[in-house]
């Protein structure tokens, strides 16, 4: 039997982790981020020049993967290293996707995503989590905002100014990731129908931490936020 679980998922750089992080922080439950289940194959494959469907397909199956409890988050381990916080630079945020869409690298993340839950109640971000993964959730929230912004705040992420032009490169990166997360065939990026959307173009990472605070108070799952 799995904890309880809030899945919060949304398009590249909304915010899913660090509110995810957050939001479990004051609940008492450890921050699941999928995503980091998808990087750190992405970084094996790549260390190992293997990228190609075929080539990864009799790979993954034999890659040590467990999940583990780390200070208030599920690690991943692969081939005993521990992908920790990091695994957000550009090779390994260039090559997720293509990876992320392989049936079966999905499978295997499922798989441990789920062994996880059983672990603690989770807060789990990503793309599919209300909708695939834990469709289950006690709780399911979809945030957006719009491309600029979340570009504007990537850079802020990576220590870069924050330029009109460097902002439109990222936007395009982040959309095209976007775009390959939400028309893949196997479990795309969606909002769930029963999980509430939150455009956080315009709110603090407070307000939207409260909100959703809020929405797991009305749901029994903890306490109001104040
Ligand atoms: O959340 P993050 O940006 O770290 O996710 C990296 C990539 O992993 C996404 O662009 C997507 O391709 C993949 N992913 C996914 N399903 C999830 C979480 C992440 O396909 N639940």
């Amino acid at each position: 039997m799995s904890g309880k679980v809030i899945a919060i998922d949304g398009p590249a750089a909304s915010g899913k982790s660090t509110t995810a992080r957050r939001v479990a922080k004051r609940l008492g439950f450890l921050h699941v981020n999928s995503g980091l289940f998808y990087r750190a194959i992405t970084r094996v494959a790549l260390r190992e020049g293997l990228i190609g469907e075929s080539e990864l397909r009799c790979r993954v199956p034999e890659l040590e993967i467990e999940p583990v409890i780390g200070e208030g988050f599920v690690d991943v381990r692969v081939e005993g290293e521990a992908a920790g916080t990091g695994l957000q630079d550009r090779e390994v945020s260039g090559h997720v996707s293509t990876v992320s869409a392989y049936g079966f690298v999905r499978d295997r993340v499922l798989t441990l995503l789920r062994a996880a839950a059983e672990l603690a109640d989770v807060v789990c971000d990503g793309r599919d989590i209300g909708s695939v993964v834990f469709p289950g959730a006690s709780l399911k929230i979809f945030l957006v905002a719009d491309v600029r912004e979340r570009a504007r705040r990537r850079l802020l992420d990576y220590q870069t100014d924050p330029s009109d032009e460097a902002i439109s490169a990222e936007a395009e990166r982040l959309g095209a990731r976007d775009r390959a997360d939400s028309t893949r065939e196997r479990a795309p990026l969606m909002r769930a129908p029963d999980a509430v959307e939150i455009d956080t173009t315009n709110l603090t990472p407070d307000a939207v931490v409260r909100h959703i605070l809020d929405l797991a108070a009305e749901r029994g799952l903890g306490v109001r936020a104040g």
